[in-house]
């Protein structure tokens, strides 16, 4: 059985002081769920005093980044070392964001998975066709390359979680429709499926792109969409918390 898990994803929005305030709200705001794991993603700087708000709630706590070496010469990167240390449990590797405006490639992406794995936090692998991919008919060529390549040599699979995310719905208001999730989703399943055998049953795939309080609903109607990973609307402590509480229809 999967458990549901709705992921907030901040990106550079929320100075240290705006989080606190704003997590300090959310835990009094969120219903108490046991189907569902709820997780928060703010940037770098706000992690360490989150970490200590979120001690005694069910919100868990994820990074949007990480570097796949543990220390050294790397001015400027964030190992998983220092994500444990302060209570990490998730991290986002290969964001859209991250490949498009900072030339992440998968070859880079495969480093990140299999070192967040080595310090037993738990990967987030993100993938997603952009439009012109969608609209040449290449989006299941591109999903299979990229979870192939991303993948490459990667053997803990029950620990991976990963997001589908449509470049062309991710920020744009404009998101995909059920069953063109459900369509992916269930041809990410059947992938893995062929690689790892029965595992595949157990891999949790979020959706991502624009997911909003009034489409959440039935985005999680169905079968193979096993959580969301939000970005705009987990911003706002309303749209965050009727996402988090989403009723299967
Ligand atoms: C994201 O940041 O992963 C995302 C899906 O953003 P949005 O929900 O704003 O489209």
């Amino acid at each position: 059985m999967r458990k549901t898990l709705i992921a907030g994803n901040w990106k550079m929005n929320k100075t240290p002081s705006e989080s606190i305030e704003f997590v300090t709200n959310l835990i009094k705001n969120i219903g108490n769920y046991n189907d569902r794991e709820i997780l928060i993603c703010p940037p770098f700087t706000s992690l360490y005093p989150i970490s200590d708000i979120i001690r005694n709630s069910s919100l868990l706590l994820g990074a949007q980044n990480v570097f796949y070496e543990e220390k050294g010469a790397f001015t400027g990167e964030i190992s998983p070392l220092m994500l444990k240390d302060i209570g990490v449990e998730y991290v986002i590797c290969g964001h859209s964001e991250r490949r498009n405006i900072f030339g992440e490639i998968d070859e880079i992406i495969n480093k990140k998975v299999k070192k967040v794995i080595q310090y037993k936090l738990k990967p987030i692998l993100c993938i997603g066709e952009k439009l012109e991919e969608r609209e040449s008919n290449k989006t299941f060529d591109i999903i299979k390359k990229q979870l192939e390549k991303c993948l490459s040599d990667f053997e803990y699979i029950e620990q991976l979680t990963i997001a589908y995310e449509p470049v062309w719905a991710i920020g744009t208001g404009k998101n995909a429709t059920p069953q063109q999730a459900q369509d992916v989703h269930r041809f990410i399943r059947k992938l893995i499926e062929q690689n790892y055998g029965q595992s595949a049953s157990c891999i949790r795939i979020l959706y991502g792109g624009s997911v909003k309080p009034e489409n959440i609903d039935i985005l999680m109607a169905e079968a193979d969409i096993d959580g969301a990973l939000v970005g705009g609307a987990s911003l706002k402590i309303e749209s965050f918390s009727r996402i988090v509480g989403f009723q299967r229809i």
